[in-house]
């Protein structure tokens, strides 16, 4: 197979180790390294030393005495380096693709993709200038001005997950920055590359150099983060149980706090819909980076008489998809992260067939390198409701088929789920399209997509476990997030 991107990774121009940046230096941390693999070989790529609270306090300080400075800043000058990040983002893209699909697996162009809807990100926030204006009103009462002013809150942190490593710390830092904030930026300890390229980049477009710190680590640089006192904010995307405990840790300590969690979305299908666009919609979004997407369909729900000409179709169009290494052309299905995320797909697969479910694409047997961590689609069908890959995140390209009689039946499995990120209804009907929008108990509600990711300028999040907060990621959200509204009365005698 022919590669689909030159190699500019930056592999032999990049120190052996994924750095931190702390204080307005390229540090190595003191604690244990620990090596970054290619999932699509085994490959060694760089080996990253892990930090603890002693950098994260070196960064929160470093950071609090930038942010003195940087909220006097006027916002039209903030927003000048991220503009000309933009274009370096831009100008980068097939690099940061290549990072980032060596290191976490999903295809070249998916890897694109994120780098672009993150340069999305940047320019939504360099309309801070707008975003951030206050209301007014002259004589509330008699000779009396009132109006509202958005302050930043100081040292913001951000703690990211590893299945868009590019993409998710940028909605983050861009607005918090615009906004007025300092950011320390916590990325996934299994794909630091991409995210350490992406601050280079940010540093190089002028960005003063204490504004963003990028400590990289485990548990303890988060529970250091959760801890500290000059930290005001904390952005988390990671899976739920963690989530979870971030938001309250976090709370606990007085510190404003979103923590988006993990999913278990479905996909309706009713009988009228349009076929071969459903199920190409579907596989996109069941096997699309291999499952690992927060967004990702993980419950197929045909709904009557549908049933069989949806799964035949499906299974005939998923059985053609290429499974293997992301860099090589025709490749639809990368792998999973990691030898442990396979297993831990592989046993999810297991329990399913052992709890009843009929494996009518079974992605274990794949052939593609055998030191990858690949798995290929996989459907199960005949799932109970009540089965554990009903309920259960498995974050693989495995999609479960529970069949439903009518709408009803169909909404109230999705409402009885313990998560609600999102979900998509197939259909030709407007009238069942608006009753799904209205009734389901989901944060991101799709009719006819593959994926209904809301963009930059819409906020991002969804329901029960998988969201602990109230503002959103993104949009106005992110600005209501990363400011303090106060208003301000003035009368003149
Ligand atoms: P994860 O929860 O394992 O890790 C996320 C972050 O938390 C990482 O930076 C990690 O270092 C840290 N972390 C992990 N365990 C911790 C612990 N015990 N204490 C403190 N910090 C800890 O998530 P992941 O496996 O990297 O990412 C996949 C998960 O993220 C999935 O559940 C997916 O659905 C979710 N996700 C959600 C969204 C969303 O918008 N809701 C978006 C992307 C990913």
């Amino acid at each position: 197979m022919s590669t689909v991107a030159e190699p500019t990774v930056a592999t032999e121009k990049k120190p052996a180790f994924t750095l931190s940046w702390i204080d307005g230096e390229w540090a190595v941390p003191h604690g244990a390294h620990h090596p970054i693999v290619n999932p699509a070989n085994g490959e060694t790529l760089a080996t990253l030393p892990y930090a603890g609270a002693a950098e994260v306090n070196r960064a929160a300080k470093a950071a609090h005495e930038a942010w003195l400075q940087w909220r006097e800043v006027p916002v039209v000058e903030r927003v000048q380096p991220l503009y000309r990040f933009k274009t370096l983002l831009e100008k980068n893209v097939r690099e940061l693709g290549a990072i980032l699909t060596r290191e976490n697996g999903k295809i070249f162009e998916d890897a694109m993709t994120e780098v672009k809807r993150g340069v999305q990100m940047v320019e939504v926030a360099c309309g801070m200038p707008t975003a951030m204006m206050g209301d007014s009103l002259n004589d509330v009462a008699k000779g009396i001005d009132c109006h509202t002013i958005r302050q930043p809150l100081g040292v913001c942190a951000g703690i990211t997950p590893f299945n868009f490593p590019a993409m998710v710390p940028l909605w983050m830092y861009p607005f918090a920055i615009a906004a007025g904030n300092t950011f320390i930026l916590k990325p996934s300890e299994r794909v630091p590359m991409t995210p350490t390229r992406v601050v280079e980049l940010l540093l190089e477009a002028g960005l003063p150099e204490n504004v963003i710190q990028l400590v990289h680590g485990g548990r303890e640089v988060v529970e250091a983060l959760l801890a500290h006192p000059l930290i005001k904010a904390i952005s988390f995307v990671g899976s739920s149980p963690v989530a979870k405990i971030v938001y309250k840790e976090a709370a606990a300590h007085g510190k404003r706090v979103q923590a988006l969690g993990g999913a278990k979305n479905h996909l309706v299908v009713m009988p009228d819909a349009d076929l071969p666009q459903a199920v190409d919609a579907i596989m996109s979004s069941a096997f699309g980076a291999a499952g690992q997407r927060c967004l990702a369909g993980s419950v197929l729900v045909p709904v009557g008489e549908v049933a069989e000409p949806l799964l035949d179709l499906l299974v005939k169009k998923a059985k053609a998809l290429q499974v293997g290494d992301g860099m090589e052309s025709g490749i639809a299905v990368g792998p999973l992260v990691s030898a442990d995320q396979k297993k831990r797909v592989v046993g999810y697969i297991e329990k399913g067939v052992a709890e009843g479910a009929k494996p009518i694409l079974d992605g274990r047997s794949v052939q593609a390198n055998p030191q990858g961590s690949f798995v290929g689609p996989t459907v199960l069908d005949h799932v109970a409701p009540t089965a554990t890959v009903a309920r259960e995140e498995i974050f693989g390209p495995v999609l479960s088929v529970i069949r439903a009689k009518d709408l009803d039946d169909a909404i109230n499995l999705v409402n009885s789920s313990d998560f609600g990120n999102t979900t998509t209804l197939y259909t030709r009907s407007g009238k069942a399209a608006r009753e799904y929008q209205s009734r389901i108990e989901v944060g991101m509600v799709g009719v006819n997509m593959a994926v209904a990711a809301p963009m930059a300028f819409f906020p991002f999040a969804g329901w029960k476990n998988s969201f602990f907060g109230d503002l959103h990621a993104h949009g106005k959200d992110a600005v209501a997030f990363y400011t303090e509204q106060k208003v301000l009365m003035t009368r003149w005698f």
